[in-house]
Formats: structure tokens, C-alpha cells, sequence
């Protein structure tokens, strides 16, 4: 089943991607946080990626879920009931039809949602929500008003979520460890909306 397969191909290029990415990741938390980040996110995703690479007869909806319980179990802190509960409740949005550019839609929204749930974190407060939402909106805009194949507008989510990050640079935090520090959390890059602009990233990788 090429969707089962593609489920794992990208859980594994991020596990991958993060690991690569796991000190730089540490680094931004101990500006700001502490520095946990890296190995939450490569932790996490290495777990999640290996649940999944065996799971024969799962629906690729079962196989997101899976990602998502991986991480909740394997992830403590901020970013694991985030990231993991996210994904876990997001991934209904499968169920019925699998991955198709509107389910994808669909999911993304979801998980937009739930993040903003969990988190009661708005845009501006220096988490993953600001690498997120512009990352969402652009993506659905994309397919469902510019009618752009699901890889563009992907392309394009990317990008947004690119300036999402560099967004969290000059403000100050409101939620999360890094809000303890109040205004001397001004100039750092959030570590929760870089390990989002890398996900994203190694999705669009694994689709191209
Ligand atoms: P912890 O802060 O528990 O050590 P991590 O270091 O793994 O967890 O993750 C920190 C990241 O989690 C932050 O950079 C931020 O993007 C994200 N984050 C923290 N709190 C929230 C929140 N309330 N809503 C959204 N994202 C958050
Ligand atoms: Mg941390
Ligand atoms: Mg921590």
C-alpha cells in the first residue's frame, strides 16, 4: 500500500532530520528553555518511527495514530503532549478516505486546532503556534482557493512556516518555560516552532 508506505517513509526522514538537527534544537532551548528540545524531538520521533516501520495491516490513519500515542508516551514535557496528542486526534481525519488533498487539508486544520487547544497559546506568543498557523492557512488557501497541487502548496506552507520562525525571533514569550523569562526571551528563535518548520520540511522531502 504506497500510502502505508509513504507514512513511514516520512516518519522516518524526520526522525532522521531530527537527529541531525538535535543539538542545534538543544541549543535554542538552553537560550530559552531547558534544553530538552532536541533530544524530546529525536527521542520521540526515532520511537515513532520504528513503531510504525512494522505495523503490516495498519489503514494509514492507524499509522499517524501511532505516531502521535508513540510520542505522547515517549515525550514528556510541553512538546509531547503537544505534538503527540495532536497527531493522535488529528489522524481521524483519515479514516474514511485515507490521504487525499482535502483529508491532508482536513488533518492540518485538525492539528492546527488541537495545538491551540492544548496549548491556549495565540499567534504572537512565541511557540510553535506562530511557525503553524501562517503554515496552515497557506496550505489551505493553496489547494482549496488557488487550486495548486497538494506538493506546491506544501512548497508554500513551507515557506510560510519559514517566516513563522523567524517571526519568534524579536518577540517575547508568553507561554511555555521560555515565558519565565519574560523579556530576556527577545532575540532567541523558539525551539517548538523550529522542530515545526523541520517536520514540514521532511514531509514536503518525502513527497517530492
Ligand atoms: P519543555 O518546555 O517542557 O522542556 P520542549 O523543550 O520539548 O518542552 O518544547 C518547548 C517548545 O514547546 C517551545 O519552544 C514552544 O514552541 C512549545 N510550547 C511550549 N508551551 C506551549 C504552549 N502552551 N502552546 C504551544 N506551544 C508551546
Ligand atoms: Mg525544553
Ligand atoms: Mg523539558
Amino acid at each position: 500500500d504506497t500510502q502505508r508506505e509513504a507514512v513511514r517513509a516520512a516518519a522516518e526522514n524526520v526522525a532522521d532530520r531530527l537527529e541531525d538537527e538535535k543539538e542545534y534544537l538543544t541549543d535554542l532551548d538552553s537560550a530559552i528553555g531547558d534544553a530538552d528540545h532536541g533530544a524530546n524531538m529525536s527521542r520521540g520521533f526515532r520511537a515513532a518511527a520504528d513503531a510504525v516501520a512494522d505495523a503490516d495491516d495498519a489503514e494509514p490513519s492507524d499509522l499517524v495514530k501511532q505516531v502521535g500515542t508513540t510520542l505522547i508516551s515517549e515525550v514528556g514535557g510541553a512538546s509531547g503532549p503537544l505534538y503527540g496528542g495532536s497527531i493522535m486526534s488529528a489522524s481521524q481525519t483519515f479514516a474514511e478516505d485515507g490521504i487525499t488533498a482535502e483529508t491532508s487539508v482536513d488533518f492540518a486544520e485538525a492539528y492546527l486546532d488541537k495545538v491551540k487547544d492544548r496549548g491556549d497559546a495565540r499567534i504572537g506568543a512565541k511557540t510553535m503556534v506562530d511557525a503553524l498557523t501562517p503554515a496552515v492557512h497557506t496550505y489551505k488557501k493553496s489547494i482549496e482557493q488557488d487550486d495548486l497541487p497538494p506538493l506546491e502548496a506544501l512548497g508554500k506552507a513551507v515557506d510560510a512556516a519559514e517566516r513563522g520562525v523567524e517571526f519568534t525571533v524579536p518577540i517575547r514569550a508568553e507561554k511555555g518555560r521560555a515565558s519565565y523569562l519574560g523579556w530576556r526571551s527577545v532575540g532567541h528563535q523558539d525551539p517548538g516552532a523550529t522542530s515545526t518548520l523541520y517536520i514540514m520540511e521532511e514531509l514536503l522531502a518525502t513527497a517530492e
